[in-house]
């Protein structure tokens, strides 16, 4: 077998903050290589079609690479255009569709094995984010194709008697594109609420449609069972069967603890299992893995975004180079 390539610095992910690490590894002259399970910027491709950031482009910025969007808020379409223009003009390495297996421990040396090879480093930062494994129901026939956990688009569902399960951001654009394409919306919220998280300037469209009739909404309600046809709901007046042709399950996502955990990682007892780690550094409870971005957060994924971690590339770079 041949040797193992070595690298001051591997860091999981090329989201954007993955690859601000990336950025800042290279400034400061470490050798280091982005590694990704699937494309570039993987959570954004995975956003819906439509989406609209809801932060101004500036804030978005990595590199000092300008982003200039059409509109003030960029979308997806020009965010996944500005991230491979980063990666081109900071020449930045990176291994794509390549998914990080497990990172085996050792103070001055960790063997990172991956679906395509393996690789020693001295240190590794985690910016793994939280979008690739969703809150499931549990509940029978979440497993039907009919059943989605992502939503790209509102053109399948037109005419169609659709679910949308929860209450937060994502479900309430989702129940409202959806409903202005012509689709027969249902909303099922385990809440008493519409979430107070959903941003102020989308929430009283969602009340108003709801409160005329618009959209349908079961609050304080739960999904029991989905079969072809119908989604089958538990409500405070009891159960009902209504006609279902989509159920669209916006029930959040989470952070991957078990990868995480199998490389040592500890956890505080706090209702988000936040990982532990150094605020100055961002080091974790296991010397020299560093964690990034969202991932910081544990299952808090609204405390941590583009905008507000960004400066942990800085801050871990910093420490690994001092090293
Ligand atoms: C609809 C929506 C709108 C948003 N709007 C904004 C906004 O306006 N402003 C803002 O600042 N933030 C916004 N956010 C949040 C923002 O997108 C995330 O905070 C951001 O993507 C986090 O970047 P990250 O690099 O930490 O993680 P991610 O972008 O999630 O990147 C993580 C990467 O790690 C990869 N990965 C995971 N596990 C492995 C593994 N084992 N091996 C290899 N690769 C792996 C994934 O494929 C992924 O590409 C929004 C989020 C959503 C869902």
């Amino acid at each position: 077998m041949k040797n193992p390539d070595k690298f001051d610095v591997i860091i999981i992910g090329a989201g954007p903050i993955g690859l601000a690490c990336g950025i800042e590894a290279k400034k400061a002259g470490l050798s280091y290589v982005i590694i990704d399970k699937g494309c570039l910027v993987h959570s954004i491709y995975s956003y819906p079609l439509n989406m609209t950031f809801f932060s101004t482009s500036d804030k978005l910025e990595i590199g000092d690479v300008p982003f200039i969007s059409h509109g003030n808020k960029p979308n997806r379409f020009e965010a996944l255009e500005y991230y491979r223009r980063v990666c081109a003009s900071w020449d930045l390495q990176v291994k794509l569709y390549e998914r990080v297996e497990s990172v085996e421990p050792g103070d001055d040396e960790k063997i990172v094995k991956t679906t395509k090879g393996t690789y020693v480093t001295r240190a590794v930062i985690l910016a793994t984010g939280f979008y690739d494994l969703p809150f499931m129901m549990n509940v029978e026939g979440e497993d039907l194709p009919k059943v989605k956990h992502y939503y790209d688009e509102p053109h399948p569902y037109y005419k169609q008697d659709i679910a949308v399960i929860g209450a937060a951001n994502s479900a309430v654009d989702v129940a409202l594109e959806t409903w202005r394409r012509d689709a027969n919306v249902t909303m099922v919220i385990r809440e008493p609420s519409i979430l107070e998280t959903v941003k102020y300037w989308v929430k009283p469209d969602i009340i108003n449609r709801i409160e005329e009739g618009s959209i349908k909404a079961y609050f304080n309600s739960t999904v029991e069972k989905i079969t072809e046809t119908e989604i089958i709901i538990n409500t405070p007046e009891g159960k009902k069967t209504i006609k279902n042709d989509f159920v669209l399950a916006m029930t959040g996502y989470r952070p991957d603890f078990t990868f995480m955990e199998k490389m040592g990682l500890a956890f505080h007892e706090d209702e988000y299992r936040t990982p532990v780690y150094h605020e100055d550094t961002n080091e974790t409870n296991v010397k020299n893995i560093y964690l990034a971005g969202v991932a910081c957060g544990g299952l808090r994924t609204n405390k941590w975004f583009i905008e507000n971690s960004r400066v942990h590339a800085g801050v871990i770079i910093k420490d690994i180079a001092t090293k």
